[in-house]
Formats: structure tokens, sequence, C-alpha cells
């Protein structure tokens, strides 16, 4: 039975073949029911949204990020990727409680469902991940995530580090309870944090769980030129070759960065079907470099985009990576090197495929879940008439998203989370900002906001 119409779209199906035209798309329940150029003549007693003026997408997909980090945006700035993790993010993680750990993810999640992304690859923290899959569960996004691992570092990480095996096990038990939860909207992907963050054992039975369940597995790899000189320095081999050999390559696992790679990491990224996420956005405000993304995508990696974290861009909007993808390249590969519509494409398509997922999302199809984004076409900066690609590429903000389904469900409607109460999202965020801040302030963090009297005061 049909149960919602979107009449009226410009429909960009996002196929490799597949033409953009105007016409009506009918959902039913959770899927694409039918496709049609012109007026969509069926069972009538749907619930209708008129999309004239606007343009209907696969829902945007990001390969990486971090929404349990969502209470340190703008509080992290100005730093370099090793002093960043020590002197701010690590020790917000250690002093987020349970109630902390959800708002962070209700602000993240409320924030990518209304840019328009509906899939994420998520990296949490070491506790109460539990929280953060309530959330999605409840704000309607899909979610694949797990909680990370760290096991090895130094005194900024310290509050962080786990015991291997109980770290491991608590992974299992999340991924036995909330992989294929909420009707198969949200997924368990192993997530160790980085090398740097842990042993060699970790790493090794890391990917071990992730395989024996049949869930992905992610980790960070040669972001920062500090970070893989002490990996070369520990193990004696470059960033790649040493997650390769201990299993952390593969099909099934999502690499984010990939900034420095030299000839040998990029042919063995290639050749184990390796994917990689880029995130221009927190690698331009980290100061970590520009990842080669047209030398890794005519090498055969499979990619897809990701903003990573609030700390670290500081916005969740896969726009705006959109937007960097497809304008960074020009510095080094000249002004067509990634043209809008892959910007597009990694986006949508590409990112389904990076995330193994292209059955059920990515494009526009009938029978494929019904994860759509409708864009404002007459905004200012999306006129006049023209390629739609670069219209929303090169045009389009977070602000122009008007609409988005995710499975079905309308989660933004006009402009607004429908999904959830934003009020009650703002004073989750408010209270569980102040309670973090409060605690890191004890452990001896200032954060700057403090320092400046800048922090939001009760009301
Ligand atoms: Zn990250």
């Amino acid at each position: 039975m049909v149960t919602l119409i979107l009449r009226n779209a410009l429909v960009v199906p996002m196929t490799r073949d597949g033409e953009c035209f105007c016409g009506d798309i009918a959902i039913a329940g959770d899927r694409i029911h039918g496709i049609s150029r012109g007026r969509w003549e069926g069972q009538a007693n749907a619930d209708e949204l008129d999309l004239s003026d606007m343009a209907v997408l696969p829902g945007f997909i990001q390969g990486h990020v971090h929404v349990v980090q969502s209470l340190l945006r703008h509080q992290a700035d100005h730093l370099a990727l090793l002093d960043w993790l020590r002197l701010r993010t690590w020790p917000y993680e250690a002093a987020l409680d349970s109630d902390g750990v959800r708002a962070a993810a209700e602000l993240g999640i409320a924030e990518l469902l209304s840019g328009g992304t509906t899939t994420v690859l998520d990296f949490g923290t070491t506790h109460h991940h539990d929280r953060v899959f309530e959330a999605a569960e409840e704000l309607g996004i899909r979610m694949i995530s797990g909680k990370t691992h760290m096991d090895v570092g130094d005194d900024g990480s310290a509050a962080l580090i786990e015991d291997t095996d109980r770290s491991l096990a608590e992974a299992e038990t999340l991924g036995r309870r909330w992989h294929n939860a909420a009707g198969g909207r949200l997924k368990y992907a192993v997530a160790p944090r980085f090398a740097l963050s842990c042993s060699r054992r970790l790493l090794e039975s890391s990917a071990e769980l992730a395989r024996r369940h049949g869930w992905l597995i992610q980790s960070h790899a040669a972001e920062n030129r500090d970070e893989i000189a002490a990996v070369e320095h520990l193990t004696g081999l470059s960033n790649i070759e040493y997650l390769d050999s201990v299993g952390l390559t593969g099909a099934d696992c999502v690499l984010a960065h990939g900034v420095h790679l030299n000839d040998r990491e990029v042919e063995l990224l290639a050749e184990t079907g390796t994917r990689v996420c880029h995130c221009p956005g927190a690698n331009l405000k980290l100061g970590s470099g520009i990842a080669d993304v047209p030398r890794l995508i005519r090498s055969g990696v499979v990619m897809s985009l990701g903003a990573d974290g609030a700390p670290c861009n500081n916005r969740l909007s896969i726009l705006q990576e959109m937007y960097l993808a497809a304008t960074l390249h020009n510095l080094r590969h000249g002004p067509s090197a990634l043209p809008a519509w892959q910007a597009l494409a990694l986006a949508t398509r590409d990112a389904a495929v990076a995330l193994h997922l292209e059955r059920e999302i990515g494009t526009l199809e009938v029978s494929k879940i019904a994860d759509l984004v409708a864009i404002e076409l007459s905004d200012w900066s999306l006129l006049p008439e023209g390629d739609v690609a670069s219209r929303i590429v090169f045009g389009a903000t977070a602000a122009t998203v008007r609409h988005v389904i995710v499975a079905g469900r309308v989660v933004v409607k006009n402009r607004t989370l429908v999904s959830a109460d934003p009020r009650i999202i703002r004073d989750h965020v408010h209270d569980a900002w102040t309670a973090t801040r409060s605690r890191m302030t004890q452990s001896g963090v200032a954060p700057p906001g403090e320092a400046h009297g800048l922090v939001r005061g009760s009301s």
C-alpha cells in the first residue's frame, strides 16, 4: 500500500545512466514503490508532499563521522591532530557520562538529518555506546556504528584506555544487541581508534571479531605526518602496510583520511579493496594535508566522503564536504579534477558501495529503501536553471535541504526536524555540555569557551 507520494520533483536518480526528469515518486512503507515521469497515477489516498522547485535525490551517505564528539564543537580549534586529541578530544570523551553521550549523539544526528545525510558510518567513544544507538533509533537516521577501542597510549588518553579483552567483549555484546536493529536501519562496525591507540593484538582481534560476525571494521589511517612518523617508528612500516599486516585492510574495512600515502600504500588499498573515506573539511581545519583523491579513484580505491567530528570541522554538512571535494583537488590536478557529478556520486552511489549497502540505498530505484532528500532549487545560490549537479554541489548548503525521508519516514519536514522535539534536544545539549565542561575543568582541562566567558549561561 502506497503511504506517501512525492509530487512534481526534479528526480535525480544517481543511477549510472539515469537522466534527471520531472516526475513523482510513490513510497510504500520503507520502500520506493514507483517512480514516474510526469504524474504517478496509482492509489490516490496516500499522504502527499509537493516538491515543485525541488530536486529529490538519494539520501546522502557519509563514510566517517563521530556524533559523540558533537558537544565539543567550537571548543578545539587551531590544533593539529595529535594535540587536538591529547588536549581536547580525549579529555572530553573521558568526561562524557551516559547522558552526555546521548545528548552529543542527538545533536550530531539532528544536524546530519537536517543537512540531508540519511546514512552514516559512525565512530563512538569507549563507553555508553548503547546511548548512541538509542538516539539513532529514535531520531531515525540509518547508522552503522561501533564503540571505539584504545588499549595503549600516553597520559592524554589514559582515562580512555581499556583492557583489551574486556573492550572487545563489550563490542561483541553491543554488536549482538544492535546489528540489524530497527528493521535493519542500525548496524554494528568494529572501531579500533588508530594504530597509535591500539596494541597489535587489539588490531588483529578487532579484525577477527568483525569477520567472525560479518560486521564492517573502521579505523583512521595516514591522516597526519607526525602520526605516520610515530607509526613507522613503532612498527618499522608505513601506516597502511602496518594495518595490512594486522588484517585491517580488505573490502570490509573503511579507513578514514588516507592523506599521506606512498605508492605501495595506494596499491595495497586498491588490491585489497579497502575503502577510504575522504574528509576534506577536517583535513583542512587540522592542517593535516590534502588527500590525493583523484589518484586514489584512478587507482581503483572505493571512496566516500565524511565530515568527521564536530570539533574538527566544525560542521557535519555533506554539502560542504562535496563542495570541498569538488574544488580542493583543482590545486593539484587542475579545474576538472573532480567534477560535480562525481562529488555527488561520492555522497550517494559510491558511498553505498563503500559501505556495502548498494543493493538497498544510494540510488533512486523501484524496490530500494526510501531514503531521500529534497533540496530547494529556488534558493538564490541555486539560480538560474542549469546542470543540477553544479547547482547542488557548488550552490547548495545544509540550509537548502527542505525535506528528508529515511526508510519511508519523514524525519525533516520544511527544514524542521520532526522525528524528535528540537527544543528538547537543545535543552539536553545545554545541560550535558555544562556538566561535561565542569568535569573537564575538574580534571584540569579548561575549554576555551570558558576561558573567554563565551559559554551560554543558564537562562
Ligand atoms: Zn575521525
